[in-house]
């Protein structure tokens, strides 16, 4: 039961989790919006403890040291290149209590105050079920986007015929067991709904391709806030409620904007039906050699140039070479030479990943545009210096009607008059396993290496 004084307590951390998602929508006021939303979880956290229903707090200090240490650990050891597979993992965990806490008032109703058994009131049997339907999905679809993110489970899409209607008809048993269970409080009602929002989940995220895993993310992201605020509801906790809410929606908007990014169709991600199964969409067979340059090569090409566009992708991330790129973009920069970022916004592993490391390496906010702001420059020029970014460069996803990609739109890197591609080697692929036409384009320059070390290589030529 909250109190007046931990209501108000309430409201304050409610306003600071609201400050907290407007801060964290632009580079530069993320960290007070960080700031704002721990504030806000302390004030929560706080006023939690000071109600009167908390009366022991063995259990409870022990799971906040236990989950405190193993988060600590983890946000030590976890390589940033990883966040993304993390976070589905931390999805798969708010679902995963969201089955249990409503499975756990079920158990016992009169000791969360919603009757007792076989007479709980009907709006609570009705939160239950929502709450361990949204619960059981968020937490299977977040483990299947887990594998494939972590590589366990292939990337590639796994559909069969008929897919998306099983999807819809197994929704459609899960709402007839949701109806069953609040007028009859069946516990057979209740385990079958929890089975099949469990399998619902798993066959949700199955057939989703490698390059779509973005949407997938945001999606599971507004589930786990549903699921959030259908656990607030069993609690009868406000702040569990506004802030499952606040979550559930930013993620719903994020998904929104990602499929968007991708042009996808909300209805198709809402019942699993995204990427197509198509083929690897092969470059062209018969131009496929590459010129392969050096970093001396590439310094002369830059220095010469009166125009460069940047693209980084997740490459970037992994050889951690924003600030090697820094350091070049502003040797350039000294020399007259106009330099841009061009952000894709898939590009990485996660939504505003790229943003989020040019930040880090101090690149000026208005050097960086988005997709749809820089698309029309590309043929306009001198080279475009492609930093461990490949799907979201790869022109057959606007021809090729097979590959996995097909529709998404992409950065029109090759208009531009000299190309050049920062990889390890050319064989190997993006996250969708699609070859790269670029790659073997006559006004393209391969430098292969990791693209920390070549980037350095190139600025030490042009010092
Ligand atoms: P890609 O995954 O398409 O390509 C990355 C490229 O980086 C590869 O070609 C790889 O080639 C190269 N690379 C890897 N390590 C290094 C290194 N150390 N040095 C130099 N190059 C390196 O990345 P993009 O950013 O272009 O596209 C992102 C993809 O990820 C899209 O398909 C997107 O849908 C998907 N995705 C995005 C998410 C998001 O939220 N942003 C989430 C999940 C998936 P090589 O091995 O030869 O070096």
């Amino acid at each position: 039961m909250t109190t007046n004084y931990s209501a108000f307590l309430y409201l304050i951390s409610a306003v600071c989790f609201i400050f907290s998602l407007r801060g964290l929508s632009s580079p530069k006021t993320a960290i007070k919006g960080n700031l704002s939303g721990i504030a806000g979880m302390i004030i929560a956290v706080a006023a939690t403890l000071s109600l009167p229903a908390v009366s022991s707090f063995g259990f409870i200090v022990a799971a906040v040291i236990a989950g405190g240490v193993i988060g600590l650990i983890i946000a030590r050891r976890i390589a940033m290149t990883a966040l993304p597979q993390l976070v589905a993992a931390f999805h798969s965990l708010v679902g995963l209590a969201a089955v249990l806490v409503a499975w756990a008032s079920f158990s016992s109703p009169a000791a969360y105050g919603i009757g007792t058994s076989g007479h709980i009131a009907l709006s609570s049997l009705i939160e239950m079920s929502l709450g361990v339907a949204v619960g059981a999905v968020t937490f299977s679809g977040s483990i299947i986007a887990f594998a494939k993110l972590q590589g366990i489970l292939s990337g590639k899409p796994l559909r069969f015929r008929g897919q998306t209607l099983l999807n819809a008809l197994i929704a459609a048993v899960i709402i007839v067991y949701i109806i069953h269970f609040a007028k009859t409080e069946s516990t057979l009602s209740f385990l079958f709904l929890t089975l099949l929002s469990f399998i619902l989940g798993f066959m949700l995220i199955l057939p989703v391709g490698g390059a779509d895993m973005p949407v997938v993310i945001s999606m599971l992201n507004s589930y786990s806030g549903w699921a959030a605020a259908g656990i607030g509801f069993t609690l009868r906790n406000s702040l569990l409620v506004i802030t499952g809410a606040l979550v559930g929606s930013s993620g719903a908007i994020l998904s929104y904007i990602m499929c968007k990014a991708m042009n996808r169709s909300i209805f198709n991600v809402l019942l699993g039906g995204i990427g197509q199964s198509g083929t690897n969409g092969s470059a062209d067979e018969t131009a496929k050699t590459a010129n392969i340059g050096s970093a001396e090569d590439a310094a002369v090409l830059l220095e010469n140039a009166q125009k460069v566009i940047i693209v980084p992708g997740y490459g970037m991330a992994v050889a951690q070479s924003q600030f090697a790129l820094e350091e070049m973009a502003e040797m350039l920069k000294k020399k007259g030479i106009a330099i841009k970022y061009a952000i894709h916004p898939v590009a990485g592993r996660m939504p505003g990943h790229m943003n989020v490391l040019l930040a880090e390496a101090k690149i000026p906010y208005e050097d960086v545009f988005e997709l749809d702001d820089i698309n029309g420059e590309f043929a306009d020029t001198d080279v475009v210096y492609i930093i461990g970014a490949n799907d979201v460069t790869n022109p057959l996803a606007k021809t090729d009607s097979s590959s996995p990609i097909y529709g998404m739109p992409v950065l029109d890197v090759e208009k531009a008059r000299n190309i050049i591609v920062v990889k390890r080697s050319l064989a190997g692929k993006g996250y969708a396993g699609v070859d790269n036409p670029v790659f073997y384009a006559p006004n393209t320059m391969m430098l292969l290496g990791d693209a920390k070390k070549v980037t350095e290589e190139i600025n030490k030529f042009l010092k």
